[in-house]
C-alpha cells in the first residue's frame, strides 16, 4: 500500500517536506524518495508568498508527487490561511499533481472552495477522522479520504476502495500495520488499494 502522507522519510511512502527543508536542493534527497512540498496552515506569516516561492520551485521536481499538506485550520491563529490555501489550489491544478488537504474545523468552507474552483486534480484530505455523515458529504463532492493511525470506523466501512487512501502521517505505526487495521474493519482481503495511479 502507498504511504500517501508522512513526515518519516521512507522509499514507497510520501515524505512530506518541513518549511526547513523547502529551502533545500532537490540534490539532498534520494531520488527514490517520494515528496510533497506545501505550507502547513500552523506556520504561515504574513510574508508567506516568500515561503511560496520555495514550494513553486519544488513543485516542478518529478519526484514531488503531491502538493501540501495546505489547507484551513481554525484552531490556528495563522494569518492569511485563506489565500494561501488557494495558492496551493491554483498550483496543483497547473502542475497537474494532488491536494493534500489539511482541515480543522473548516470542512464546510474547503468544500465551498472546491465548489468554487471545480478542480481536476483529487483533493485528499489527509488524516481523516470524521463521522460518516461528513465522510459521505465529502466523497459525494468528489474528495478522497486518507486514513492512518486513528479513525473512525463506520467512515472507513463506507469509503468505496477507489476513493481511500491510507497514511502513517507522524504515527509510529508501519503502513502495513495501518493496511492490516483498515482491512479488518472492511472485512475485505482482496479489496485493492492501489493509489499509484493517482500519484504518476
Ligand atoms: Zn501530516
Amino acid at each position: 500500500m502507498l504511504d500517501i502522507h508522512s513526515h518519516t522519510l521512507a522509499i514507497g511512502a510520501i515524505y512530506n517536506l518541513t518549511i526547513e527543508e523547502l529551502r533545500l536542493s532537490p540534490s539532498c534527497f534520494n531520488k527514490q524518495q517520494w515528496l510533497s512540498v506545501g505550507l502547513h496552515p500552523w506556520f504561515l506569516t504574513e510574508e508567506w508568498q516568500k515561503d511560496f516561492l520555495h514550494v513553486r520551485r519544488w513543485a516542478m521536481v518529478p519526484q514531488v508527487k503531491a502538493i501540501g499538506e495546505a489547507g484551513l485550520d481554525r484552531l490556528s491563529k495563522s494569518p492569511c490561511q485563506h489565500e494561501a490555501f488557494l495558492a496551493h489550489v491554483e498550483l496543483s491544478e497547473e502542475i497537474k499533481k494532488p491536494l493534500l488537504i489539511h482541515c480543522v474545523k473548516a470542512v464546510d468552507e474547503i468544500i465551498k472552495i472546491h465548489r468554487s474552483m471545480d478542480p481536476k486534480q483529487p483533493w485528499i484530505f489527509h488524516g481523516f477522522r470524521g463521522k460518516p455523515q461528513q465522510a459521505e458529504q465529502l466523497l459525494k463532492e468528489g474528495f478522497y479520504l486518507s486514513f492512518g493511525e486513528h479513525f473512525n470506523l463506520a467512515s472507513v466501512q463506507i469509503c468505496p476502495a477507489d476513493k481511500l487512501c491510507m497514511e502513517t502521517d507522524d504515527s509510529n505505526l508501519s503502513i502495513e500495520e495501518i493496511e492490516k487495521r483498515i482491512r479488518k474493519v472492511r472485512q475485505s482481503e482482496l479489496e485493492s488499494f492501489s493509489k499509484d495511479l493517482l500519484f504518476q
